[in-house]
């Protein structure tokens, strides 16, 4: 198995953490003690997590300082292993899933899913780049009806969680729990990942009529008159992703809590986002836990 070539065992996982984030060649590192680059050696203890030391001063580095495997009891090559299997699979992994593959506790498979999600999956911040259309919809996930996935607002009062969405044509997506799906919540999310004047593709809801008035270049499709496409102008690519994110939500995360409901779009967002990269998703993932 690919994974078990790359990473045989906790060691093998320490050591990658070591040398990305301290020591490229794997003997060198900046010590701050001595505020130079020296020599260090493996400290060997029976600490569960081990060290590197500064053969000059005697400071101690660890390579797991910071991340989400600090202080987990669980090993890091379980956690690498965890990470692997979430962006290997098409559709996501559920805790049970991942609590029989690592042979964990369901509570710390649960547990371990939730942080990958949440620290190491988050979505960027950074706004669109200029230039392909960007199409917005916004959807609702969760509650007890459910009423076919097609247009329709849940009332307010609702179960549902709404969901807002944008997804740059050959680009990426991004996807966020709202509040609600009003003009007046719905504009400042798309201000801050939108650039100004850029195109954008929405149905008629009334929460988007500002668009235009905002300074986007904004087109509508007519769902309600059943005109899904026109010309380039639809919102197809934003309702592909909904559905591959209910389609999970349902097969593989019965349920999930309005709670954790980012959690899971963020991993959605991620493997959407690292489509065209199938090797490098994995890797991706693992660059992300050292600097988070
Ligand atoms: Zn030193």
């Amino acid at each position: 198995m690919e994974f078990m070539a790359e990473f045989p065992d906790d060691a093998t996982c320490l050591d990658w953490l070591w040398r990305n984030r301290y020591s490229e060649d794997g003997l060198h590192a900046h010590c701050p003690k001595c505020d130079r680059e020296q020599a260090f050696e493996r400290y060997n203890t029976s600490q569960q997590r081990q060290s590197w030391t500064c053969t000059s001063c005697g400071l101690h580095i660890h390579p797991t300082a910071g991340t989400i495997f600090h202080k987990s009891s669980t090993s890091l090559h379980l956690w690498f292993y965890a990470m692997y299997l979430m962006t290997s699979t098409r559709c996501g992994i559920s805790a049970k899933q991942l609590e029989r593959e690592l042979g964990v506790t369901y509570k710390t498979a649960y547990r371990m899913g939730q942080l990958i999600r949440k620290r190491l999956m988050t979505q960027t911040a950074e706004p669109f780049k200029g230039g392909t259309p960007i199409e917005i919809d916004e959807t609702y996930v969760g509650g007890r009806h459910r009423r076919g996935y097609h247009r329709g607002r849940p009332s307010a009062d609702s179960h549902k969680q709404p969901v807002l969405g944008m997804v740059q044509r050959a680009g990426r997506v991004c996807a966020m729990t709202v509040d609600n799906a009003k003009a007046a919540t719905l504009l400042p999310n798309i201000q801050e990942r939108i650039l100004p004047a850029s195109t954008c593709y929405t149905d008629e809801w009334v929460g988007y009529r500002h668009l235009g008035m905002s300074g986007y270049d904004h087109h509508r499709v007519k769902h309600a008159q059943r005109v899904y496409v026109s010309g380039d102008v639809h919102t197809n690519t934003i309702e592909g992703f909904w559905s591959l994110v209910k389609r999970g939500l349902d097969g593989v995360f019965h349920g999930v809590s309005k709670r954790h409901l980012q959690g899971y779009l963020n991993e959605y967002a991620w493997r959407y986002n690292q489509r065209h990269e199938a090797r490098g998703r994995f890797q991706e993932l693992l660059l992300r836990s050292t600097i988070a």
